[in-house]
């Protein structure tokens, strides 16, 4: 059987020897299959392309590198590394080692038993408590959110087989979510628990803002409740508003005269704007993605591939 195991790399050259012998030690221990390296070079600025071409001798399959014009982004880099991969089964790897080809094995034998979808599930990580809590919650919130079977703690390292990727990379979704993607395509998913290391070399290239623009395409690509959480804070501005004019309104009429009642308005004028306000920027993130939708442009642009 072929397998193809999809890398994007953006500015990875400290670690790509160390992936590249981890990945034929692996690779080598299941030798009965044709394996394959997909790198997608989402527009690195360091020397990643020459790492690569300096160690390609360490992994013995074939390999290919499809360059980006410029950086697109992990997800987009992914998206491509899934089309061009056309083997029975691909493996979606990170370039840090933070996800252990070592699975590979393992998620193998599942894909035996007949599951299409293999995703790890991260027990334990190394990162810093808030990332730790916001990750969690996220996955949470995400799952509250929405219908779709959106696997929890579970990134995008995993297995998946070629029909499942073809429906992954099929759609025409302008802000991915592919582990969405994966969670919604059905089939039978399994999941394997593991502890996630620290990255092997290099820095984070998730910057904070990246990583909210991701957790944003997830909620907002797979549910529609934030729109119905702008409703039910309109509903519940209302009604709290209902009482208390009623009570200001049965103080003017039976009480003493209304005190000068400063508080009160700014409170009322805050909340109301406070609502007015999330409500709009709610709004205005769904208008952004259906603009953004609407747009004929490539998700990214391919400068070269090379086999290597
Ligand atoms: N990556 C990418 N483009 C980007 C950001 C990241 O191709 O704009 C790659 C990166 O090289 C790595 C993977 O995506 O192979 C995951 O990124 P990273 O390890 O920095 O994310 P983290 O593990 O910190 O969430
Ligand atoms: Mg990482």
């Amino acid at each position: 059987m072929k397998i193809s195991i999809v890398i994007p790399v953006f500015n990875e050259s400290a670690g790509i020897e160390l992936l590249l012998r981890r990945l034929q030690d692996v690779t080598v221990g299941l030798s009965e299959h044709e394996w394959e390296i997909v790198f997608v070079d989402d527009g690195s600025a360091d020397d990643t392309a020459s790492a690569i071409m300096q160690h390609r001798r360490l992994f013995h399959g074939e390999m290919r590198v499809v360059e980006f014009s410029r950086n697109f982004g992990h997800q987009p880099a992914l998206l491509a590394g899934l089309q061009q991969a056309d083997s029975d089964v691909i493996f979606c790897i990170d370039a840090d080692l933070q996800d252990p080809p070592e699975l590979f094995g393992a998620m193998l034998e599942k894909y035996a038993e007949g599951f299409d979808v293999v995703y790890a599930v991260r027990k334990t990580r190394v990162e810093s408590w808030p990332k730790r809590c916001a990750y969690k919650l996220f996955y949470r919130l995400m799952r509250w959110m929405t219908d779709v079977p959106v696997a929890v703690d579970a990134g995008d390292f995993g297995l998946v087989t070629r029909r499942v990727a073809q429906i992954m990379t099929g759609g025409a979704d302008k802000d991915l979510f592919l582990r969405g993607l994966r969670g919604w395509s059905g089939f039978r998913q399994t999941g394997l628990e593991y502890e996630r290391p620290g990255r092997a070399a290099g820095e984070t290239k998730y910057s904070f803002s990246k990583l909210l623009k991701l957790a944003a395409s997830g909620w907002l690509g797979f549910s529609s409740m934030p729109l119905r959480f702008a409703t039910a804070m309109g509903i519940l501005s209302v009604c709290l508003c209902a009482g208390y004019g009623t009570y200001v309104l049965a103080q003017k009429l039976w009480g003493e005269a209304p005190p000068p009642g400063w508080t009160s308005l700014t409170l009322i004028v805050l909340f109301i704007g406070g609502v007015q306000l999330l409500s709009i920027g709610i709004l205005g993130e769904y208008i952004g993605r259906i603009y953004k939708q609407l747009q004929p442009r490539p998700l990214f642009i391919i400068k070269e591939i090379r086999q290597l």
